[in-house]
């Protein structure tokens, strides 16, 4: 039996398994991006899929705090879309 990957949200950090997940990756060129396969090479973090998670990061810059790196508004927009769609 494949032991199932556990990851904690970064906002309310609470541990979920990853494919409850979303994953927020820095591409190895710097750029971060919404990593919707789950496969992309780079540093990632994992947030919940609800709305008052994915707030909180943005309020407090948790993913740009996180990754280090500067995070372009788009992302949240991706965000959402993505969400909606699952
Ligand atoms: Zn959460």
């Amino acid at each position: 039996m494949m032991a199932e990957s556990i990851r904690q949200c970064i906002s309310c950090r609470t541990r979920k398994s990853k494919k409850d997940l979303l994953r927020i990756v820095r591409s190895p060129s710097g750029h971060v991006e919404l990593d919707r396969q789950q496969n992309k090479m780079g540093r990632g973090l994992y947030l919940c899929f609800q709305a008052s998670c994915i707030e909180k990061a943005k309020l407090y810059n948790l993913i740009q705090q996180k990754l280090n790196r500067k995070v372009q508004e788009s992302i949240y927009l991706e965000i959402a879309e993505h969400v909606k769609k699952c």
